[in-house]
């Protein structure tokens, strides 16, 4: 057996045991969960507000004696309730431990062709490391000026399009129209990520009747104040779904509880708490938008349940470190183009009051 000196192994934060892969993996970083302090947190868009009253029971009701056997590998009743709400039907609908799980087996259901995938250069963290983890090639297309997709820039040979809509970080939404005419050119899979299309998008579900090579993924991390349970699906033609069936087959075929299903259940058949919250979340990102804008603050238009702003006059880093200093936890990005923009998620009406007055003190 091969020593190497200790200091080293952990030093150079690597181990003679790792495979290759596991060498050149460069993982995500998930923004902070600090444990220890209590902070307004402002950075992981979060939804303010509980899970519906209707979940919180369904999970109070739960027959524990049901957790010595295995759930329902296929997720039935949850995929039929989520089929009748999107009028898709149960075959077209792929249920995961959390979208980043649905995204993970897509990546490696539909992207491993010999031409790059394609995802804009400011875009969700995820992407570029599931592209290391499956060797997927892939290529970034810069966003506008404005930091907007330009379809246009996406007509080049390909082995597949991602893209959250909204975009994240940058809160900005592509049109139904343009996402209807990527799908039609593009010979390979397009993939919607719409993780915060419930506040203020219109879904392109309805689109994947027409097109055998649109999927879409959602999540109940956001809108449905769900991140602790770990629940994301992706809905398309049978026949993604059914590759995407093969990838967890293979992988785990239990990926969801048998209590996330149930509360899961609860979740979509009150939609109406649901849409609530949506509509308190984008009233409070309006007046958000608005008090930023009185302390100079540009901030571009949202569609999510975050914001993506930036001072003319103040570094982004600076005022994140002072936010933080002070118990406002926000996004920061030390990433070109973006390196001076501050992410802020929409909280409760509250938590924006404390942030506004925070900010008011530090730009004094
Ligand atoms: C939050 C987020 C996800 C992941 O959601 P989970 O279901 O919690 O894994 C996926 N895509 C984007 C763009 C996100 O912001």
């Amino acid at each position: 057996m091969a020593i190497l000196p200790f200091a080293i192994q952990i030093a150079g934060n690597m181990s003679q045991y790792w495979t290759e892969t596991v060498h050149k993996l460069d993982p995500y970083i998930p923004g902070e969960q600090p444990q220890d302090q209590q902070y307004i947190k402002l950075n992981t868009n979060e939804n303010p507000y509980p899970p519906s009253p209707q979940v919180i029971a369904a999970i109070d009701q739960f027959d524990m004696d049901r957790l010595k056997l295995y759930p329902d590998p296929e997720s039935t009743v949850l995929r039929q309730e989520l089929a009748r709400h999107f009028d898709v039907g149960s075959d077209n609908i792929f249920m995961g431990n959390g979208s980043d799980e649905v995204l993970a087996h897509c990546f490696q259901a539909f992207f491993k062709h010999g031409k790059p995938l394609l995802f804009p250069d400011i875009s969700y963290s995820f992407y570029p490391v599931y592209c290391g983890l499956y060797d997927i090639s892939y290529q970034t297309i810069p966003l506008t000026s404005d930091f907007s997709i330009n379809i246009n820039d996406y007509f080049i040979d390909n082995g597949g399009i991602i893209f959250p809509n909204p975009n994240a970080p940058t809160s900005r939404l592509l049109a139904l129209d343009q996402i209807e005419v990527l799908c039609e050119k593009n010979a390979s899979v397009v993939i919607v990520d719409e993780a915060y299309i419930d506040f203020g998008g219109e879904s392109a579900i309805a689109l994947t009747h027409r097109f055998d090579n649109l999927l879409v993924t959602q999540t109940f991390s956001k809108s449905r104040s769900l991140a602790g349970l770990r629940l994301g699906y992706a809905v398309g033609h049978a026949d993604l779904i059914e590759g995407l069936n093969r990838i967890k087959n293979s992988f785990n075929s239990y990926p969801v509880d048998a209590i996330a299903q149930a509360a899961a259940l609860a979740s979509v058949k009150d939609q109406t708490y649901m849409s609530d919250c949506c509509d308190r979340i984008i009233k409070t990102r309006n007046d958000l938008t608005k008090a930023l804008l009185k302390l100079g603050f540009e901030v571009l238009p949202s569609a999510a349940n975050f914001i993506f702003v930036q001072h003319p006059q103040y570094s982004a880093e600076s005022l994140y470190l002072s936010l933080k200093d002070r118990g406002v936890l926000v996004r920061y990005f030390n990433q070109p183009r973006i390196d001076n923009y501050l992410r802020i998620t929409v909280g409760t009406d509250s938590e924006i009051a404390t942030l506004i007055t925070t900010l008011s003190h530090i730009l004094d």
